[in-house]
């Protein structure tokens, strides 16, 4: 029975991060768009947008060792660490916008500043370190930074993680202060209110079954009601498929030529939390490792303050772990639904190529809370096992394709904007960097999607991000002039908060 029919500009589907931020730029760009949000559960940012469901770093290569890969002559290839600082700059000057016009508030509600760190033992990784540090200090991104090898400093530092450190290896650190740790939860919540308020119909419990071409070019969205049962249909000339770990299955309903040769592999997360107020308070940084060898770069263990529903918090992880399920709230036949003959071949060689990262999830999935808590004494060598919880985050699908680097069934570690050649249609996969560079995937969908507009939306965007189509690294004095604002903006100073 077909109870709701409408027409719209725009859907939107999933009520995450990438959503909400695609939402907030459109609202921008064309006020006078109609928009559309479908989202299966029953509030925003419930998935992995959600606070406990990720790690909360804003990622710009402060502390991220995987971000910075030496090369054969023994230099610092720092490539990847500036793009993906560069990509965070861009959110900070969104995110500041719309704090300076009132469309969100409180900014201490989803940012707040906090020293990055990376860490390592043995001398071959503090060599590393050292020459890391020399690369990145020339490059106004990552001004600030300093490098330590005194065990006294790094006392101060990190005193709950070098307190008690019997070991004699040498011990380095870098350490920033422009770091943050952004509640991306609190973020998408903040972004769905303003879409709210600005007459964008937000359809929670809502879950989108098929998305089909229509004789007229537009898009029908086929939605079931979950409250009521009823299954609506909405069409619209553009649709974007937020649905986090959901998106594979829908772009596949869309049927267009180009979800083929793509697969999903779900990996899940795991932190520690700590329980005892003491050791929390002690710690005041996200302080990166090293991936041990084998393992994937999004196992690099790290320990985290975190900001969560006003209040300071240490988390250690993540701890990967195996489920077929796309969503934390999907399905056990997520990964067998994906197969299909477009893509069996693809995955298939996946498989053969990934034998190592197989091996390691299974491992990882059958450790023991102790086998856990010895990693976590790599950072805390006196931790207590009482004084550590487990809790299961979200889930991370890692994109598959075939690539001409990597040939057939290639993980890919980041995330891929897959779009119909018209632009009518765009559904985003992968998930790191993942929410810190929504703005710059999402500003990417609508260079893909919109090319018709771009030029006359081109001064709203520079008006919302001044450095729009420029590169900060080359620009020092624009990065100087946004750095302050954003900074000043989003209250980012690193004064000492209120927070216990
Ligand atoms: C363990 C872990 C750690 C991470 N750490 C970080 C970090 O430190 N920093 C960082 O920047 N990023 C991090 N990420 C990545 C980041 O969380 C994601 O990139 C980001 O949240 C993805 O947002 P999204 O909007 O695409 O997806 P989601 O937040 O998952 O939202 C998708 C939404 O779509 C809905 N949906 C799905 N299918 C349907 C359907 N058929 N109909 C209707 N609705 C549907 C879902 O219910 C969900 O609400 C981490 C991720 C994980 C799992």
């Amino acid at each position: 029975m077909i109870n709701r029919e409408s027409k719209t500009d725009v859907i939107l589907i999933g009520a995450g991060v990438m959503s909400a931020t695609l939402g907030s730029l459109l609202k921008e760009l064309a006020p006078e768009w109609d928009i559309k949000v479908f989202e299966k559960l029953a509030n925003p940012g419930e998935e992995s947008s959600n606070e406990w469901n990720n790690a909360g770093t804003g990622h710009s290569a402060l502390c991220e060792l995987n971000y910075t890969s030496e090369k054969p002559d023994g230099s610092i290839d720092i490539s990847k660490a500036i793009n993906v600082n560069e990509q965070f700059q861009v959110s900070k000057q969104f995110w500041s916008y719309l704090v300076n016009s009132n469309l969100i508030r409180n900014p201490r509600d989803f940012i707040m500043p906090i020293p990055h760190m990376s860490l390592v033992q043995g001398e071959a990784n503090v060599t590393f370190l050292k020459k890391r540090f020399e690369a990145l200090s020339n490059n106004p991104l990552f001004q600030g930074m300093e490098f330590s090898d005194d065990i006294e400093k790094l006392k101060k530092w990190i005193p709950v993680i070098m307190e008690e450190r019997k070991s004699n290896e040498p011990v380095a650190a870098t350490k920033i202060d422009s770091g943050t740790d952004v509640n991306f939860g609190a973020l998408t919540r903040m972004l769905f209110d303003h879409l709210k308020s600005n007459d964008v119909e937000i359809n929670y419990k809502h879950s989108v079954k098929d998305i089909n071409r229509t004789s007229d070019g537009l898009w029908e969205v086929k939605v079931r009601n979950l409250d009521s049962g009823s299954v609506e249909r909405h069409t619209a000339k553009f649709v974007f498929i937020g649905g986090g770990g959901g998106s594979i299955h829908l772009l596949q309903k869309s049927g267009i030529p180009e979800r083929k040769h793509i697969g999903g592999f779900p990996v899940s997360g795991l932190f520690m939390v700590c329980n005892n107020p003491e050791v929390v308070a002690q710690h005041h940084a996200k302080v990166y490792g090293k991936a041990k060898v084998g393992a994937p770069p999004m196992s690099v263990p790290h320990l985290d303050t975190r900001y969560i529903g006003n209040k300071k918090s240490l988390l250690f992880g993540p701890f990967a772990g195996f489920t077929p399920k796309f969503l934390k709230t999907g399905s056990m036949f997520d990964l067998l639904t994906s197969v299909k003959p477009y893509n069996v071949i693809t995955m298939l060689a996946a498989g053969v190529k990934n034998v190592s990262l197989t091996k390691y999830l299974i491992q990882q999935v059958i450790s023991s809370k102790e086998q856990r808590m010895e990693e976590l004494r790599e950072f805390i060598p006196n931790a207590k096992s009482e004084d550590w919880d487990l809790v299961v985050a979200g889930q991370r699908v890692q994109v598959i394709k075939d690539t001409e680097s990597g040939g057939k069934g290639t993980l890919q570690f980041g995330t891929e904007v897959v779009s119909a050649e018209d632009g009518s249609i765009a559904a985003l996969l992968g998930a790191s960097p993942g929410a810190s560079t929504a703005v710059h995937v999402m500003l990417e969908v609508l260079d893909k999607c919109f090319p018709q507009h771009m030029k006359e939306w081109e001064p709203k965007i520079k008006e919302m991000i001044p450095s729009y189509g420029l590169s900060l690294t080359e620009n020092p004095e624009l990065f100087e002039e946004t750095h302050t604002l954003t900074t000043q903006t989003l209250g980012l100073s690193g004064e000492k908060s209120n927070y216990r």
